[in-house]
């Protein structure tokens, strides 16, 4: 496949301008295996999920609906659809929100993988003690004797914000030790939220990379903490792999059919890479060629694009670029991607974009004004994907190289929407705000 933008890219790249890239290293072709993990692995991570069930119903009330099965609605959005295509081209095929702004506990994307390594690392601790048998009804974990055994451990984890939300309120729920390492761009009212839970905060005046680096040097040093690792986790990967096996569910629900003649499209913010790159690896696992995944990246953060452009992986940031890293986009805010996730979407990653900050606030204030649905600013990113596919030349040619052009009618194209729903009232509608006045003085 030709590579998208061409020799310029980098210069555009450097410029902070919005970009499209194809990756040339794709394969259009079915996987059993990418990163040393295969369907195995995700059954083994959904049949966990599974057994805790009963216990995240019994302590999280939203989730006792869906029987403590934490997932997010797929939702047409014809509305947004029509907004979408009255500032640009029609979109060919049904678009579709995943709605993980609305993932019960944690509100963001990061309620499947954080939660799922924090639920991983208990159920070892409660089988090692003897205090827990697979058979068992894992409500049980609700008794004070297990909560004693977890206070005895800690857990530390680095985050921007949503992967410390989602640790920390199921890990002090479990009743262990909680440290979040945070950078200085996390928002106030996570750090508010945490400290509330009894999570302990330890705060950084430099981004992410730091608070990670930090918190695992803290955590290695004391043999009763377990460090959730962002950048390399296979079990954070997995967890939210697991969203694949629901997606293909959902999709039976509403007729959607994938399949050689019905390809589907899929946009995903991409901060360190492992939610989306998790997500993207299911779905390849599960549909293999007959899906097209795309990450999004804001145009101050885009840690992947260049860490997978350049084949360098972790070994690049967008610093050493003389991109600042800085942007209202919660999750995003990584300069150095994961190399882990790189080099296993080496191959399956049909490509990643980039978007301004100020589109991603056009972007939340239209879906709120036609759908009502409120998400936060990163969680907008993936809106750009279908047009940037569609109307591009880069995207005509990957959809013609792909053997697509005349299936584009048949297809879906599902964006990802990523957190949202635990965003305080009156920040919400600052950013409802902040979007409508952008649009405003756009069309003035
Ligand atoms: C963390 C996050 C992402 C991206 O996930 P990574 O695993 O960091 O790539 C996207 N959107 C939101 C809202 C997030 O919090």
């Amino acid at each position: 496949m030709m590579n998208a933008a061409g020799p310029n890219l980098m210069d555009r790249i450097k410029e902070t301008k919005e970009v499209f890239w194809l990756n040339p290293k794709y394969e259009s072709k079915s996987i059993s295996e990418a990163g040393g993990l295969t369907m195995t692995d995700m059954l083994d991570a959904e049949a966990r999920l599974k057994r805790f069930a009963p216990y995240i119903a019994s302590i999280f009330p939203e989730t006792a609906e869906n029987s403590g099965i934490i997932e997010s609605p797929l939702s047409e959005i014809p509305y947004m659809k029509d907004a979408l295509e009255s500032c640009d081209r029609p979109i060919l095929g049904r678009l579709l929100l995943k709605c993980d702004s609305h993932l019960p506990i944690s509100g963001s994307i990061k309620a499947r993988g954080g939660i799922y390594e924090v639920l991983k690392h208990a159920e070892k601790l409660a089988l090692e003690e003897g205090a827990l048998s697979p058979k068992n009804d894992y409500s049980i974990l609700h008794e004070k004797r297990f909560k004693e055994l977890f206070s005895r451990h800690k857990i530390a984890v680095g985050s921007t914000g949503n992967l410390g939300l989602s640790i920390g309120i199921m890990s002090a729920a479990l009743g262990f030790k909680v440290f979040v390492h945070m950078s200085s761009d996390a928002r106030q009212w996570k750090k508010d939220l945490l400290r509330h839970k009894g999570v302990t905060i330890v705060e950084y005046a430099s981004d992410y990379s730091k608070a990670v680096e930090e918190g695992r040097k803290q955590s290695d040093s004391d043999p009763s903490s377990y460090f959730i690792d962002d950048e390399n986790s296979k079990d954070l990967f997995l967890g939210y792999s697991v969203a694949a096996l629901r997606l293909q569910n959902q999709m039976k629900d509403l007729g959607i059919e994938i399949d050689e003649n019905h390809p589907l499209f899929v946009y995903i913010p991409c901060g360190v890479g492992g939610g989306p790159g998790g997500v993207a690896f299911g779905l390849k696992v599960i549909f293999g060629p007959h899906v097209h995944c795309f990450f999004a990246e804001p145009t101050h953060s885009p840690c992947m694009l260049v860490g997978m452009m350049t084949g360098l992986h972790n070994q690049i940031s967008v610093q050493d670029l003389g991109i600042d890293n800085i942007t209202e986009a919660d999750g995003l805010a990584v300069g150095r991607p994961s190399g882990f996730v790189g080099k296993t979407m080496e191959s399956l990653l049909s490509g990643i974009y980039t978007v301004e900050d100020r589109e991603l606030y056009k972007l939340l204030a239209t879906l709120a004004d036609t759908e009502n649905i409120y998400i936060e600013p990163s969680a907008a990113a993936g809106f750009p994907g279908p047009s940037w596919l569609l109307n591009s030349p880069y995207g005509q040619e990957y959809i013609k190289s792909s053997g697509l052009s005349d299936k584009m009618n048949n297809s879906a194209h599902i964006v990802w929407a990523t957190g949202g729903s635990m965003v305080p009232d009156t920040i919400k509608m600052s950013y409802y705000h902040k979007g409508k006045a952008y649009k405003r003085a756009e069309s003035k």
